[in-house]
């Protein structure tokens, strides 16, 4: 018997059955623009292997207007039909299931040439979007269903309509963006004409048999977003329009409130769906912050769904049902939600990949090959680099020996999991220790190694990670000054803090210690009146009346920095602003462009600006040190004389802007070719 009953069954979709209840949504990877067609195939097909019930494809314009930006992929014409069916037969020929999503952007477009229902620039593209006329919405719909009739032509099993996040259709359905007086425009009958006409178009351009999942926006999280009466009569008119399936869509881009980020609770948004669902007659699939078997499971069996939507945990494991179905679910390598190799990339323009799983969108050029000959390997540290390198050189056939100083493998990642917030790294260590149980590794826990420990290997791989930057600042016997190792070690400080450098650790070290009793991460109800968000059958779009309900801080914090900027600027692209607004809403004073003065008993000393101006006290209980590291390298200096080759990696390479993401990396490029 399956520990996973309910994800593992199949269920029908229109005229298709699907071997599992597994959906693994919609992203842009990037991949489509590379132009290199069997590349997106390879990355499709590794999912299809890895036994996703139902690929949904990244989004796929219908016309050049409706493109994410100029040059977006998309199945603009019959000329684009023979890359898309590179990819529907690598998916069909691994047993699964494909369909294309059409996304139109409307006003989110970051081109000249956006059209919206209403001329209302959106905050988040730079382009004013150009109003629709009659003509131009009836081209509209007819791209949409011609893209939809060429992915049949394709080979694909159905589309999903994009019908939520802020995106085309869901400009129309409400008065935040469509101010219009026409039939497109007005009560919410009309307002919903484009999107319901818009799938029984489809619908009949695709016949009654493919798939045809509509993403419909369940709560909008903007003003004058959809109430949930307004939700469920789209819902009912959806289906009455063809749709097989609905998709749960949550909060528009421009929304204020983290939607996906690791500090929202897992399936944070599940009972929305779960409302949703007996108010139609067709499926419904529910998503976001869904990231192991043990989540969809319990969703599906408690009936709040029928089907899961997962799309980074898809990154981070090709084979995440594969896995859940053959007793290897601990293997099951965890999503945590940190968007760092995702969707931080995709904000740059980078191709996607993944922190946990450097493979992801790199299938065909990054492969773990048996090793020719099986090597000794010495790897010493096992923080992620360490411990990323033993396991892919033991997979690979390499006898590896890891040693650490700590008791415990993870070495950075265990401060992490400490801070409110960050508790999937607990998942992400566990995966890490999972994975090191491994017959090739053997395990050197609490163990210091030397030069002389090293000499019986043929690689030497040095590990070491990273020493906490010495700020230099004068400082008075008497002074209470820590580091932020202490600090996420629990130790004890007074009521006002002053914390030095507002780097990724300086937030999280000013996260950790204004906040109080639980972590919202972990209790949905704490998290809601954290952010402000309540139920659309509360209020219109699911926003409070009464706002963000932040918990009172549990200090008062000052985080500083020397640069004259904005602190926080060096953080995630599409996190580093949740970072900012969480510790606003806690009332820490973040100021750039200071000088660090003196440290006394008193507290800090500080001055302001290139001359040194306007010196202050900021009479604080404590100083914590959060000024950046420096590479941990003796071992490494201590082979150079005695010249035993090493490879150097992670932290102990190079510590400036050293973030897990790339010590993973620079670790699975160096254990492929060892
Ligand atoms: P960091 O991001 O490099 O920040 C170091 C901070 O210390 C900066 O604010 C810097 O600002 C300050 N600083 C540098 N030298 C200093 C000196 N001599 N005296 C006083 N202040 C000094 O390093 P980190 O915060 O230690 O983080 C390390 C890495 O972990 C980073 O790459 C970060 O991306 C990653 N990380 C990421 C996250 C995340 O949420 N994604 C969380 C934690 C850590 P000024 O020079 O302007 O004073
Ligand atoms: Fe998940 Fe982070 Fe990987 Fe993105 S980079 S898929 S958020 S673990």
């Amino acid at each position: 018997m399956s520990s996973y009953p309910h994800l593992l069954a199949p269920i029908t979709l229109g005229g298709v059955t699907l071997r599992n209840r597994s959906l693994m949504g919609s992203m842009h990877t990037g991949l489509e623009e590379t132009g290199d067609w069997g590349r997106v195939a390879a990355f499709y097909a590794a999912r299809a292997r890895g036994g996703a019930g139902l690929i949904v494809t990244g989004g796929m314009a219908p016309n050049r207007e409706g493109g994410v930006f100029p040059g977006a992929a998309g199945l603009y014409s019959e000329k684009d039909i023979a890359n898309h069916r590179k990819v529907t037969d690598a998916v069909h020929a691994e047993g699964g299931r494909i369909t294309m999503q059409i996304l139109h952007a409307g006003r989110y477009a970051y081109s000249p040439d956006c059209v919206a229902p209403s001329a209302i620039k959106s905050p988040i593209s730079p382009f004013p979007p150009r109003e629709l006329d009659e003509a131009g919405i009836e081209k509209q719909i007819s791209d949409i269903a011609t893209a939809a009739a060429r992915a049949i032509q394709a080979g694909y099993d159905g589309v999903e309509v994009m019908g939520s996040e802020g995106y085309f259709l869901n400009q129309f359905l409400v008065a935040h963006t469509n101010r219009r007086t026409d039939r497109w425009g007005g009560t919410y009958a009309n307002r919903m004409r484009l999107p319901v006409e818009t799938v029984a178009r489809v619908r009949s351009a695709m016949g009654p048999d493919a798939i045809l999942i509509y993403r419909i926006s369940l709560i909008d999280l903007v003003p004058d977003g959809s109430t949930w009466d307004e939700v469920v009569q789209l819902a009912k008119a959806i289906e009455e329009a063809g749709a097989s399936v609905l998709n749960t869509g949550i909060g528009w881009h421009e929304a204020r409130v983290p939607t996906i980020a690791t500090s929202v609770p897992r399936a944070a948004f599940a009972h929305l769906t779960a409302r949703l669902r007996p108010e139609v007659g067709i499926p419904v699939i529910t998503s976001n912050r869904i990231n192991t078997p043990e989540v969809a499971e319990a969703l599906l069996a408690e009936e709040m769904a029928d089907m899961v939507s997962m799309a980074r945990p898809w990154l981070a494991d090709a084979e995440f049902i594969a896995k859940a179905a053959s007793g290897r679910a601990a293997r099951i390598a965890p999503c945590i939600a940190c968007n760092q190799a995702c969707l931080d990339h995709t904000f740059s323009g980078k191709l996607t990949s993944c922190l946990v799983n450097p493979r992801a969108c790199h299938e065909t050029e990054l492969t773990y090959q048996p090793a020719t000959v099986a090597k000794r390997v010495a790897v010493v540290g096992a923080g992620p680099a360490g411990m990323m390198t033993a396991i892919v050189a033991a997979e690979r056939g390499h006898h590896v020996t890891l040693f650490d100083r700590a008791d415990q493998v993870g070495g950075q990642l265990n401060l992490a999991k400490q801070v409110p917030g960050k508790e999937e790294f607990h998942g992400l260590v566990a995966w890490f220790a999972a994975m090191l149980d491994h017959p090739n590794v053997a395990l050197r826990p609490g163990a210091e190694a030397r030069a002389d420990d090293l000499t019986d290997f043929d690689e030497v791989v040095v590990a070491t990670g990273v020493i906490p930057r010495d700020a230099g600042i004068p400082t008075e016997p008497g002074s209470n000054v820590m580091g932020y190792v202490d600090v996420l070690k629990g130790a004890m400080l007074g009521r006002r803090v002053a914390v030095v450098g507002a780097g990724g650790i300086g937030f999280d070290v000013a996260e950790t210690l204004v906040h109080d009793g639980d972590s919202p991460a972990l209790h949905p109800d704490l998290w809601r009146a954290e952010w402000g968000v309540s139920a659309p059958w509360q209020d219109r779009s699911g926003l409070a009346a009464d706002g963000p309900q932040p918990h009172p801080p549990a200090r008062e914090v000052h985080l500083l920095q020397r640069k004259a900027e904005k602190p926080g600027r060096s953080l995630g692209k599409t996190t580093g602003w949740i970072h900012r607004a969480s510790l606003a809403m806690k009332k820490v004073r973040m100021q750039g462009g200071v000088n660090y003065e003196r440290i006394t008993p008193e507290g800090l000393w500080i001055s302001h600006g290139p001359n040194r101006e306007q010196p202050e006290l900021l009479a604080v209980d404590a100083v914590v040190l959060c000024a950046g590291q420096e590479p941990e390298r003796g071992l490494s200096a201590e082979l150079d004389r005695r010249g035993i080759p090493h490879h150097r990696i992670g932290g102990a390479d190079v510590a400036a802007e050293l973030d897990a993401k790339r010590a993973i990396d620079q670790a699975a490029r160096l254990a492929a070719r060892l």
